[in-house]
């Protein structure tokens, strides 16, 4: 039996990212995978501004935007009026396109940096145990059963998560109702922008590059075919004759790399925790894959509950603080469930009063504020956590945390974010004796202490006396300025 402090189930991008969190505090941590060897597929290919902030603020975020391509906009429903990110106070209003392949590349790469072990080929069969017992958690390996003991268990291990049926959770909603086809293709017979989104009486087809290679994901909602089931095999042809129908332009596809139907099964786990058993990503949740959410949430998710679990297994926190992790999880996958079933239904159907609906949408979206209101969902800017409970409810507490530039007593300048790098809680005082309460239970050796002005270029940001900021870049309470 080997031991660890916790064991992630699934390598996946959300079950790599947890590890490296859980690893970075300081917790032996093993991740188990069935995979022998890493996933080719392109699938999640958008990444969102706040994932970047995310990886950014553990130094990374170059690492992705030196491989993928950057799109000012982002899409909800495909419609004509593109989400705008620009007025977010951010360093990455945009999307980043980036096959999920790659993007798993680089999270193992940093878990092994970080000495994460990742052993591949071990397929979780049976987990046992309790909260106080600790949990057996056994992998079939090869011709023999691999036995593991570990304080705690994340399961990333998506659909039919042997985590979340052996913690007896739940996984509400319903199967797919439909299937879309999804191909990356070389394609000829197209001109036009990068990413092409044309929707019709007739279906509607998606066209946006796979990374800098000159392949094309296809995405084609044909209602003549979206009675196929999910699980039967797409041919070329397939695709070809969905596309030139829907298009009415005479494209030619070849060289295919994947070939698949997606579909609108959508669920939410009833609970994301039982005992030390947690769930993240699509573990957690599943959805239509539309506005390019799924990979994000559970990033953010593994992001949310990895310095909590560490901050309790490390005896630095009281064990209700993993009762946050749900609190503040849950209702973003019930957000992420709305949004893609109502993005389903703009997306899939071709009647003219759906067509309509999707007009009327599009105008909306040319107003700011309802603009702002989706992009801010969609790309995880505009989240916001209860405050209260464990965390402060003074103004902006649960709120991110924007990196901007500060000026350090010895007049070197830095971004906030690389403050953040170890991942430790940071408190940032815009003066010599501003100091915000810490919550009753946080030891102040596991705060980094930071004072700090704003350059002259940034007054307002001199709205803060103080501010506390979690280990994932939230607030947790600060100081504001008195009115002058
Ligand atoms: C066509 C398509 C397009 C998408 N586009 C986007 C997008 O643009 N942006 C976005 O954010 N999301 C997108 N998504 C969703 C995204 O792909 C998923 O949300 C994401 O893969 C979830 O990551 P995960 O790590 O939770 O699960 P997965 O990536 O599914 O990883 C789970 C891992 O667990 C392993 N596993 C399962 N059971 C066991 C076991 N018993 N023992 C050991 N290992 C196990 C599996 O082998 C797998 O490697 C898209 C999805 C599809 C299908």
């Amino acid at each position: 039996m080997i031991n660890a402090d916790v064991i992630v189930v699934g390598g996946g991008p959300v079950g790599l990212w947890a590890a490296c969190e859980l690893k970075l505090a300081g917790l032996t941590v093993i991740l188990l995978e069935r995979r022998d060897v890493s996933m080719a597929q392109s699938r999640a290919l958008t990444m969102h501004g706040r994932t970047l902030e995310m990886f950014a603020m553990r130094g990374l975020a170059e690492r992705f935007l030196a491989k993928g391509q950057a799109i000012s906009t982002g899409h909800y429903a495909a419609l004509d009026t593109r989400l705008d990110f620009s007025a977010f106070d951010t360093r990455y209003p945009f999307t980043l396109l980036l096959p999920q392949s790659q993007t798993e590349a680089l999270i193992e790469e940093h878990a092994r940096e970080l000495g994460v072990i990742v052993l591949r080929g071990h397929e979780v069969t049976r987990i046992t145990g309790s909260e106080t017992e600790g949990y057996g958690v056994f992998a079939q390996h090869e011709d023999s059963e691999a036995s593991f003991h570990a304080r705690a268990v994340v399961g990333a291990d998506a659909r039919r998560s042997i985590v979340r049926q052996t913690a007896g959770i739940a996984f509400e909603g319903h199967p797919a109702t439909l299937s879309i086809m999804m191909g990356d293709v070389s394609l000829r017979g197209l001109d036009g922008p990068p990413v092409r989104m044309v929707t019709n009486a007739r279906g509607a087809v998606t066209i946006v590059p796979v990374g800098n290679g000159g392949t094309m994901r296809v995405i084609v909602v044909d209602p003549q075919r979206t009675h196929v089931a999910v699980g039967e095999p797409l041919t070329l042809e397939e695709l070809s004759a969905s596309t030139r129908h829907i298009l009415d332009e005479d494209v030619h596809f070849s060289d295919p790399t994947w070939l698949t139907r997606f579909g609108d099964e959508t669920r939410l786990a009833a609970r994301y925790r039982e005992g030390r058993l947690f769930l993240v990503g699509d573990a957690a949740h599943l959805h239509f894959p539309a506005g390019g959410q799924g990979m994000n949430v559970g990033l953010q998710d593994a992001m949310n509950l990895g310095w909590k679990l560490a901050a309790v297994l490390n005896d630095r926190a009281p064990p209700s603080l993993l009762d946050s992790y749900e609190a503040e999880r849950r209702p973003v996958g019930a957000q992420l469930a709305r949004n893609t079933e109502a993005q389903g239904a703009l997306m899939t159907r071709f009647d003219a009063g759906h067509l309509a609906l999707r007009a009327e949408m599009s105008d909306l979206l040319k107003v700011p504020e309802i603009n702002r209101r989706l992009a801010g969902v969609l790309s995880g800017f505009d989240l916001r956590y209860p405050s209260g409970g464990l965390f402060g409810d003074t103004p902006g507490a649960g709120e991110r945390v924007a990196d901007r530039n500060i000026v350090l007593p010895d007049e070197t300048t830095t971004r906030i974010y690389a403050l953040l790098a170890g991942g430790t809680w940071l408190h940032l005082s815009f003066g010599d004796s501003a100091q915000v309460a810490l919550p009753g239970w946080l030891q102040a050796g596991a705060v980094r202490y930071v004072t700090a002005r704003t350059p002259k270029s940034q007054a307002s940001h001199e709205q803060t006396q103080a501010v506390l900021i979690r280990p994932d870049g939230y607030v947790a309470e600060q100081l504001p300025t008195a009115p002058r």
